[in-house]
């Protein structure tokens, strides 16, 4: 296998996903108090508060150990922050736990198969935190931990070396394992080193001796031994997924496929040869694991053959949240004939909490824009953010949010500070919304090419 070098590649690799997540920067948590109430509006989320109430009740569970073998489904009308509270989840559990956000579409593919795709996006889901050695500096504490099986030393202590020059410290290691075995050296001993030999000196349970030696001016290093294991260590921190270090190992992508976003598929063996690794730095104490949030949209596109492997998936140990989110009701089963709330299997819809989000008030949407405007640092006039606010809630809160962005270009052009009305109107009326776009296109249908028949529910185009 090629060599485990850390990296620090971002985990979403597609620009499509970093699309979705950075139109959620403004999240930075589910804004509950101690009591996991809402708060009106907190850490960039407004509104929505029994929604949240619920999210904040699934963090705990996973904090507390107990989603195992469940998954979050958020079912609510379009733009009603299913996304942005899946993400505020996220945020909750830690800032460096991997979010992966994916259209079920997306797993649809012709370069790989549908479980091939879910695979990846659970694998990239999953964290492997690896503790790096780094380089010692002068004047810091270091662990010196010699490895029984580089030494075959049956005796082992766990050594914190305090000394200002530690040019001779990682030969002392080997010097110091024959000694310890030697001196019969316990937990809680302050030894002296000496600096050219390792040999060892016991000077009993405190460092008065060590101080006494000191003054003699020799050239020794004291430490003092607690209990476990030996070896040398300085820890940097560094989270990256199980899909990276799979691609990275991966003979036929290399590493640069990360960047391309292209991976192609893995070979199965090469995934439990990782999983087997990461295991052994797990027991080595040099990595944990820590399984993020997979937060799949438009769920119903999925099909019955990609619910059953999720059905299976989930029951991993190594499985992480999975949220997904519908704005469906009653809608058939991808290849199948039944229809099910959300086109979503029952066997699996039997094991999901399933949350609702409502419609916003118009107070709501304002404070949200509100929030984005400032994210994006837009300066919006009064009276701007209320045309805005009304054009959210008659056609969508992504639409108003779209206008922020390019109403602000607009103001930029006629070099003024802040958005005023005239912005908004100029780009309302250059970039029409979803609802202008289907009355137009119902008007000149004959003019388009393709007409094709949308029947509800069914998923093939
Ligand atoms: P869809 O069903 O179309 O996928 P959705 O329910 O996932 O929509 P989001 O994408 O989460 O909706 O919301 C649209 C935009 O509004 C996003 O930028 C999101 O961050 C923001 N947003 C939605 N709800 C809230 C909220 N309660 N507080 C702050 N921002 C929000």
């Amino acid at each position: 296998m090629a060599s485990m070098a850390p990296i620090t590649a971002p985990t979403g690799t597609s620009t499509q996903a970093l699309e979705r997540i950075g139109a959620h920067s403004h999240i930075r948590g589910l804004g509950l108090d101690d009591q996991l109430q809402p708060k009106p509006a907190a850490q960039g989320l407004v509104g929505q508060s029994a929604a949240r109430r619920a999210a904040g009740v699934v963090v705990k569970l996973v904090n507390d150990g107990r989603i195992a073998g469940r998954a979050v489904i958020l079912a609510g009308p379009p733009g009603t922050g299913k996304t942005a509270i899946a993400m505020g989840v996220s945020r909750e559990l830690s800032e460096d736990l991997p979010f992966v956000s994916l259209s079920a579409s997306e797993v649809f593919s012709l370069e790989m198969s549908k479980t091939e795709a879910l695979t990846q996006a659970f694998r990239r889901a999953i964290g492997v935190r690896i503790k790096e050695e780094k380089e010692v500096v002068e004047g810091e504490v270091v662990e010196i931990i010699v490895d029984r099986s580089l030494t075959g030393a049956t005796k082992t202590g766990k050594l914190t070396v305090k000394t200002t020059d530690m040019e001779t410290v990682y030969d002392l290691g080997q010097k110091m394992i024959d000694s310890l075995q030697r001196e019969k050296v316990s937990a809680g001993d302050v030894i002296a080193i000496d600096k050219a030999s390792g040999r060892i000196t016991k000077l009993g349970r405190s460092f008065t001796r060590a101080r006494e030696y000191d003054a003699m001016g020799s050239d020794t290093r004291f430490v003092q031994c607690p209990e476990g294991e030996l070896q040398r260590r300085k820890d940097v921190v560094h989270t990256v997924s199980l899909h990276e270090i799979d691609v990275i190992n991966s003979r036929t992508q290399g590493f640069l496929a990360l960047f391309a976003g292209d991976t192609g598929e893995i070979k199965p063996e090469l995934r439990d040869q990782i999983n087997v690794k990461v295991g052994e730095w797990r027991e080595e104490g040099k990595a944990d694991i820590v399984p993020g949030v997979l937060f799949i949209d438009e769920i119903h596109m999925l099909d019955v053959e990609c619910f059953s492997f999720l059905n299976r998936a989930l029951e991993s140990d190594l499985a992480p949240l999975v949220i997904m989110a519908s704005n469906r009701g009653l809608t058939r089963v991808r290849g199948t004939r039944y229809r099910s709330p959300h086109g979503v299997p029952i066997d699996l819809l039997d094991r999901a909490l399933i949350i609702q989000t409502k419609p916003y008030s118009a107070e709501e949407i304002k404070e949200i824009l509100n929030i984005r405007a400032s994210e994006e640092d837009v300066d919006l006039e009064q009276e701007a953010l209320s045309v805005l606010t009304r054009i959210g809630g008659e056609t969508s809160l992504r639409y108003a949010q779209l206008l922020i962005t390019t109403a602000s270009l607009a103001a930029r052009r006629r070099k003024a500070a802040r958005v005023e009305v005239t912005d908004v109107r100029r780009v309302y009326s250059l970039f029409i919304d979803e609802r202008r776009s289907t009355t137009y296109l119902e008007e000149h249908a004959r003019e388009f090419m393709g007409d094709v028949d949308f029947e509800e529910g069914s998923t093939t185009a």
